[in-house]
């Protein structure tokens, strides 16, 4: 592993100047020091690492190279490429990286289950050649693919699609996961709706009587891959209601904690000051890592801005000192 330095490249100081004058006057806003939503006692990194970012390799509108420029921009001390279930943007955000002389951290973010409450597992800096990991991400895409062909036998019952028209869908090559957007984009093809949200708000929405949930591996076994696979386990945003209508519990964390997890996601915009205070007690009572990252999703995506919550630099020192792969 190459010796950890947070000094910033050069390059991509000059190029966060030029940066700065070129995104002047556009829609992005240039970062102004305002770092979360509402401001707490337990004092946010004001500074540092934004550690949760998605791209076009999963629901982001940008690319990785977007992300990179643009954490590079903002003067952040170094970014992460966190996409959903896959590791297929790291070669990209890695590339970029270097060529802007900016520091990556690279992840994912696994989608888990824990009795019933939905729990995003970041993972950190994982060996992804890991047997164990490669193969729980393998069966996660099995099942998913299985869970899409039983919603599309359920929609094509009553509307005009076969999976042949679903598949007929799929521009991005193999590495796809086929999921409802395919649906979606199948039905509008074959007129039943004229476009993809309509769709969504129809036959492939949460609500229609053809849906059927995602299946996800049970958390603690995620974080027990992880570390099997060299890495380091976050829980994102565990104290967010928005997502789910109960939260993971002090015990379900606990739990967590006793597979091997390493911290927990405190600044997310999803956090209320409550939970805030919550995870922190948690955190310091078990010696977890604190981090900030912004779930950034690019221009169009969400309105979370890139590096609107941080994560300070001595976090990611441990981060990376724990994990598998070095830093870039
Ligand atoms: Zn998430
Ligand atoms: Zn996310």
């Amino acid at each position: 592993m190459p010796p950890f330095s947070l000094v910033t490249d050069y390059r991509c100081a000059v190029r966060a100047a030029l940066l700065r004058v070129s995104l002047a006057g556009c829609e992005y806003p240039a970062y102004d020091g305002d770092m979360t939503l509402a401001h707490i006692a337990d004092n946010p990194p004001s500074q540092g690492w934004d550690l949760h970012c998605h791209t076009v390799f999963s629901d982001g509108r940008q690319t990785p190279a977007d992300m990179v420029r643009e954490a590079c921009a903002l003067g952040l001390h170094g970014v992460a490429i966190t996409d959903h279930d896959t590791t297929a943007g790291w070669n990209d955000a890695a590339t970029a990286a270097t060529e802007y002389g900016l520091h990556l951290v690279r992840g994912t973010e696994v989608t888990a289950d824990a009795d019933g409450v939905s729990v995003h597992m970041l993972a950190y800096q994982y060996d992804p050649h890991n047997c164990e990991i490669s193969g729980l991400f393998a069966k996660l895409r099995r099942a998913r693919l299985e869970r899409t062909k039983r919603m599309v036998e359920l929609i094509s019952k009553d509307y005009p699609i076969t999976w042949d028209d679903v598949l007929a869908q799929i521009r991005e090559g193999d590495e796809t996961t086929v999921g409802r957007p395919h649906i979606a984009d199948a039905l509008v093809a074959a007129g039943a709706y004229p476009d993809r949200s309509a769709a969504f708000n129809g036959a492939v929405g949460s609500r229609s009587p053809y849906y059927i949930p995602t299946p996800s591996p049970d958390a603690a076994d995620v974080v027990r891959a992880v570390k099997q696979a060299g890495g380091v386990s976050v829980i994102a945003h565990a104290g967010d209601p928005s997502r789910n209508a109960v939260l993971l519990s002090d015990d379900q964390i606990g739990q967590l904690i006793d597979a091997g997890l390493d911290g927990l996601e405190v600044w997310h915009r999803g956090n209320p000051p409550q939970q805030r205070r919550r995870l922190l007690d948690i955190a310091s009572r078990h010696h977890l890592l604190i981090t900030g990252g912004s779930d950034w999703h690019g221009q169009g995506g969400k309105p979370n801005r890139l590096g609107e919550n941080l994560t300070d630099d001595e976090t990611v020192r441990s981060i990376v000192e724990r994990g598998a792969i070095p830093l870039i």
